[in-house]
């Protein structure tokens, strides 16, 4: 897929704010400087539609681009535990867990890992939460170009091994770099087939 024209269209911190157009929606999310920013401005070819930031904790809003004038990308923010009750029950922030439950025309979230890290809790919390929830969702890591390729593949096979711990298959996943465009065409492709089949119920 070309991207012809990627625009900023408005942040909120609520589902019921958002872009109200019936048209297919991917969702990025990750920790923070996992390399989300990098990887949306690498998509689609603009040096700063995603603000980079090595800022922990920068506002807590749902960003939403349009690309191509046919479908949304949506930068999430970093995702964090948010404790709602004395008995210390961990939850993701509300308005994320709002934004994956209500919105309609969420097609999948894209879950960012940084391949040169070992399975991290919170992102296997948060991936067993899309998965009861029903959300489907695939995995992105992040920065490919920091590992020999053998070591890349080793990363993956051992994330893999750790998913298998939790669920009967590997969910789909890519291999990326912001660098050097790694993964990039691939992403593309298949964002563009899944919008030639989006209905939205
Ligand atoms: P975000 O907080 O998830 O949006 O992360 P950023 O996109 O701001 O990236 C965090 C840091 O990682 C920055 O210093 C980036 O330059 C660096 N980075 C991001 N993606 C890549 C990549 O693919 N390769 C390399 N080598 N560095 C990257």
């Amino acid at each position: 897929m070309e991207v012809k024209s990627a625009e900023f269209v408005m942040s909120n911190s609520a589902v019921d704010k958002c872009p109200n157009q019936p048209l297919p929606e991917y969702a990025f999310i990750g920790r923070s400087n996992v390399g989300k920013s990098s990887l949306i401005n690498m998509l689609v070819q603009r040096k700063s539609l995603a603000k980079t930031s090595g800022r922990p904790g920068k506002t807590q809003l749902i960003n939403h681009f349009i690309i191509n004038k046919n479908w949304f990308l949506v930068d999430l923010p970093g995702y964090g535990y948010a404790r709602v009750s004395k008995k210390s029950k961990k939850t993701f922030q509300k308005f994320i867990t709002e934004y994956f439950e209500k919105r309609k025309q969420l097609v999948l979230a894209f879950v960012l890992v940084d391949i040169r890290h070992a399975p991290q809790p919170i992102d296997l919390e948060f991936m067993a939460y899309l998965g009861e929830s029903q959300i489907p969702f695939h995995i992105i890591f992040t920065k490919a170009d920091k590992l020999k390729p053998n070591a890349c593949n080793l990363a993956v096979e051992h994330y893999k091994e750790k998913l298998l711990e939790f669920w009967e298959e590997v969910p789909q996943y890519f291999v990326t770099s912001s660098s050097n465009n790694t993964g990039r065409e691939a992403l593309l492709s298949y964002i563009h087939e899944l919008n030639a089949d989006f209905r939205q119920d």
